[in-house]
């Protein structure tokens, strides 16, 4: 699976391609056995069922949780806003006059931030009140700082597992049993942790978990939320009402063919996640050292690697283009045969700059010299030597 001539894929962060072993598990569902989980009748539904059973049981397997802590969503941004809502809804159901207090972070991403917006502005009358912390210079939230703003009316502490821009690794087991000690919930997005740090739910104290299909050499469009069943048993109310599927949690026909790459993508992911760690981060680091010599005063944001960074990120500001008032969106020609994430977005001539970035300290200039480069499973020496080439092509410097 390497790119096409002259092209580099590295930005396995925005989305992966699906594993050759997960598309094979899933063609069966697309045509042969199209049938629907929820057709209890005949052999074309039960075929279904026990595809949906198999695959709730890998990714229950994946994470150590129980089948049934494991409801299937669309993907990781509806997981999001299910925690968000559900658990304000079931909430306010069993105590409508009861003060929320919501504790998350600036670094989330935007389907933690946005729906939180909402709430506070549908909310904030009967209330329901959120804190957004600031993370540190690393772009991790520091534990001082969550217990500082906890009060009786806190319910949920959401933090994400591992950012999707910078890489880095939030505290989330001591952030787990602070909330734990608090008898307050925690929920973390793991879209990005899943396959790169152990996760052991039966043993973490974490009680509501995110995750996406299209992250893991999945397919898009399937993701599921992992809701505790025990010690403390948790409660989101529905936000999708209808069929009654997923024990009435999430209403709607399941994706079978989704549900099976999820779950292959699960089993896959537990077989080879050793082995891609030491491939993947021997490239990575190559990759970086090289870019540091080539451009000495550009520099890495986020934690140094081999520490609490993930193995595939590279988050780098081209500070010898700052100095020459380019961005990176001036660098067009060459850089778009590299598949990679600018930290800022131009669109109709204006700049919207990353919140991560933003809220590790970068200016609006670094935002706009900075890029990620995400490697992964697929990745091979071939991508490493023309990344470089294609980079210092396009950034080449001026005077
Ligand atoms: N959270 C994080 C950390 C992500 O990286 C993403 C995808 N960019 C999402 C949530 C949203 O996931 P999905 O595309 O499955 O909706």
């Amino acid at each position: 699976m390497t790119s096409a001539e002259n092209t580099v894929y590295l930005d396995y962060n925005a989305t992966t391609p699906v594993d050759p072993k997960v598309f094979k598990a899933m063609e069966p569902y697309f045509e042969k056995n199209f049938g629907n989980p929820a057709s209890v009748n005949h052999g074309w539904g039960w075929t279904a069922q026990s595809a949906v059973k198999k695959a709730r049981q890998q990714v229950a397997n994946f994470l150590n949780a129980k089948p049934s802590e494991i409801t299937f969503t669309s993907g990781a941004t509806e997981g999001n806003n299910w925690v968000i809502f559900g658990l304000l809804h079931a909430l306010k159901a069993e105590n409508p006059n009861e003060e929320i207090h919501f504790i998350t972070t600036q670094s989330e991403h935007n389907s933690i931030l946005k729906p939180l917006v909402e709430i506070e502005k549908i909310w904030k009358d009967r209330g329901v009140s959120v804190t957004y912390l600031p993370v540190n210079n690393m772009g991790m939230v520091e534990l001082s700082s969550i217990e500082k703003e906890i009060r009786p009316s806190t319910k949920l502490i959401s933090a994400i597992w591992i950012n999707n821009e910078i890489g880095s690794i939030n505290d989330i087991e001591n952030i787990g049993r602070m909330a734990r000690d608090h008898k307050i919930y925690f929920h973390t997005d793991a879209t990005q942790a899943l396959g790169k740090v152990k996760i052991n739910l039966t043993n973490q104290p974490i009680d509501l978990l995110t995750f996406s299909g299209h992250k893991i050499y999945g397919p898009k469009g399937i993701g599921g939320a992992y809701i505790r069943g025990t010690d403390p048993s948790v409660t989101i109310a529905p936000l999708l009402f209808g069929g009654g599927q997923e024990v009435g949690g999430r209403s709607g026909t399941l994706n079978v063919p989704g549900v099976v790459g999820l779950g292959a993508a699960c089993e896959v992911l537990a077989q080879e996640m050793h082995s891609d760690k030491i491939r993947i981060e021997a490239m990575r680091d190559e990759l970086l050292n090289r870019m540091h010599k080539a451009l000495p005063k550009s520099r890495l944001n986020g934690p140094s690697p081999g520490t609490k960074r993930a193995y595939n990120n590279i988050n780098f500001t081209f500070t010898e283009l700052l100095d020459q008032g380019r961005d990176i969106s001036n660098c067009s020609g060459p850089l778009s045969r590299l598949g990679s994430s600018a930290g800022s977005a131009c669109t109709t001539g204006k700049f919207f700059h990353s919140h991560v970035l933003k809220g590790i300290g970068l200016t609006n200039g670094e935002a706009q010299c900075t890029l990620r480069l995400s490697l992964g499973r697929f990745t091979s020496q071939v991508d490493i030597d023309r990344a470089f080439d294609i980079l210092i092509q396009a950034l080449k410097l001026e005077g």
